[in-house]
């Protein structure tokens, strides 16, 4: 399957972007947290589009082949490949903030686990954790840093609403769990992303492990 890009688009651009993205993605892969072909991630590449890994690749092996071009509506560009099946979360990140360039999205056990504790009562808050600061614009241990927990679906345009609403709602939002399914978390450059995602693993380990110790 092969990639046209758009006349004003360098083939060298797409390829930097597709090569951080598979760099990315085996580096999770080796974490484990991408099992069975789930978990996808995606750059920004410029203002009207991004690269996408395409739908159901092993993450630990991924080319240039694998990653595909959209538009930030989620339709593909010059290609006849399928996007991840949840692209509309990627681009709605890209529509809501011209600065971020790196979307990743994962299904480690740890996010998983978390995501059915805490469904129930919608979001996880974390306070008293030095790594917080680990997320941008945190600057202390004693802040909280709330992480919603949205309701899982196959419907993606229900969780693009559920976004939606929290944003609108004048919320931070740094990154979000879908009950039962992963993390979704991003930032300005990819380095910052994966920052966030490896912080919010940690994180989340240590309150499960909080909870289980004392109880
Ligand atoms: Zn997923």
């Amino acid at each position: 399957m092969t990639q046209q890009l758009p006349a004003a688009m360098p083939q060298s651009l797409f390829d930097s972007r597709a090569d951080a993205i598979a760099e990315a993605a085996r580096r999770l892969a080796a974490l484990g947290w991408t099992p069975a072909t789930s978990s996808n991630f995606s750059m920004r590449v410029d203002d009207e589009h991004a690269a996408i890994t395409i739908s159901g690749r092993d993450k630990g092996h991924l080319g240039r082949d694998d990653i595909m071009l959209i538009d930030l509506h989620g339709h593909a560009v010059g290609t006849t490949a399928r996007p991840s099946a949840e692209t509309a979360l990627h681009t709605q990140v890209y529509r809501r903030w011209p600065e971020i360039t790196a979307v990743l999205h994962t299904h480690s056990r740890t996010q998983s686990v978390a995501s059915r504790l805490y469904a129930a009562r919608g979001a996880i808050q974390l306070q008293g954790w030095e790594l917080q600061k680990a997320i941008s614009g945190y600057t202390s241990h004693d802040s909280v840093l709330e992480i919603p927990v949205f309701p899982n679906t196959q419907h993606m345009p229900d969780l693009v609403a559920q976004v939606d609403a929290w944003l609108d709602a004048g919320k931070p939002l740094h990154a979000y769990l879908i009950d039962g399914h992963g993390i979704y978390t991003w930032g300005r450059d990819m380095a910052e992303a994966r920052r966030h995602l490896e912080a919010l693993e940690f994180l989340l380990e240590c309150e499960m492990d909080l909870r289980r110790l004392s109880s």
